[in-house]
């Protein structure tokens, strides 16, 4: 049976229909380049995300202003497997980030060994 999916790897947007062979390779049509078939690979065989989420950052009692930012937001530096993101989360929402952090500032490095660090997707003072 084949699987119908779009290549997002540039704004050309391939549909793609693969079908697994039985030597469990893929083929794949509908692509306009080799990358699409390294994205169709990937994308059924290994998914990758890039993860963006929030958080918490420390702050004390007594400079609490509920108008200010009261979590960061944070982002992956490279995808990760996307059937680990669950793991990768509970480390991101286990965080309490002192202030002041800088945006590009690495919060998780190399997160169990992927290589993938954390880092702040902006600046608070
Ligand atoms: S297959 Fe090639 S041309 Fe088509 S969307 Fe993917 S990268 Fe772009």
């Amino acid at each position: 049976m084949s699987e119908e999916l779009v290549c997002i790897t540039c704004p050309m947007g391939c549909r793609l229909t693969v079908d697994r062979l039985d030597d469990s390779s893929l083929k794949v049509d509908g692509n306009r380049c080799s990358r699409g078939i390294q994205y169709a690979t990937e994308e059924l065989l290994a998914p990758k995300r890039m993860v963006s989420a929030t958080a918490r950052i420390s702050v004390s009692a007594d400079t609490l202003d509920f108008g200010s930012i009261m979590r960061l937001p944070v982002r992956t530096t490279m995808p990760y497997p996307k059937e680990r993101v669950p793991d990768l989360l509970k480390a991101i929402y286990a965080l309490n980030v002192s202030l002041p952090v800088k945006r590009g500032e690495v919060l998780i490095n190399d997160f169990k060994g992927s290589g993938v660090d954390v880092i702040a997707a902006r600046t608070l003072p």
